[in-house]
């Protein structure tokens, strides 16, 4: 059966959000050098736009989480299946993530960073699903707001699918599937 999607944001309004965000980056960490954290696979687009509006300069880096759970709604426990490659510690972290939604997967690794003592931690996210939090975790920078509603494309998935559409859609009806549910 073929999936019902209907555009949320256009690729030239998430552009313009990209370069916001940076922006304001740009003027909180002027001459200081970030560790920018991409957190696997959602966030890669929006993570490959950022960086070339920084100039500050800026050191990358990877995680991959997983959740256990349904594909649409996070469970709380959330693995950590690649760690960074760098330390954060005594460094200007930015955490980048595509969506907090529930906000589980963001407070685990928000948590997991700050224990490795870095001299700062924030987190950017492109978009936020504040009606859905389960958890007292807020981003810093903030491209969209959403209200409810399944998300895909720009590097979003549903089911390993969408990811490669330049706009952003919700996806109607998405019926919950119970597997394991990497982000
Ligand atoms: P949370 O733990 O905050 O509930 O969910 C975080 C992760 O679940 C996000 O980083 C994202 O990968 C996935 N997620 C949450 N909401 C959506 C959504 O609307 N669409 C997609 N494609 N993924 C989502
Ligand atoms: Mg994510
Ligand atoms: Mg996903």
């Amino acid at each position: 059966m073929l999936d019902s999607l209907k555009i949320l944001y256009t690729r030239d309004q998430i552009a313009e959000q990209v370069r916001r965000l940076g922006s304001e980056i740009n003027r909180d960490y002027a001459g200081r050098e970030i560790l920018l954290v991409c957190v696997l696979k959602g966030s890669f687009l929006f993570f490959a736009d950022l960086v070339r509006t920084l100039t500050c300069p800026v050191v990358v880096d990877f995680v991959r989480l997983a959740s256990y759970g349904c594909e649409t709604i996070s469970s709380g426990v959330v693995e950590m299946r690649k760690d960074l490659e760098f330390s954060v510690t005594d460094r200007d972290v930015v955490i980048v993530e595509d969506i907090v939604d529930t906000g589980y997967t963001l407070q685990t690794l928000y948590h997991r960073l700050l224990d490795r003592k870095p001299r700062s931690l924030k987190i950017c996210t492109l978009l936020d699903k504040r009606v859905d939090r389960r958890v007292d975790i807020e981003a810093d920078y903030i491209g969209l707001a959403l209200d409810d509603g399944f998300v895909v494309g720009y590097g979003l998935d549903y089911q390993e699918k969408y990811r490669e559409l330049p706009d952003l859609y919700v996806l109607e009806d998405a019926p919950p599937v119970d597997e394991e549910r990497p982000i």
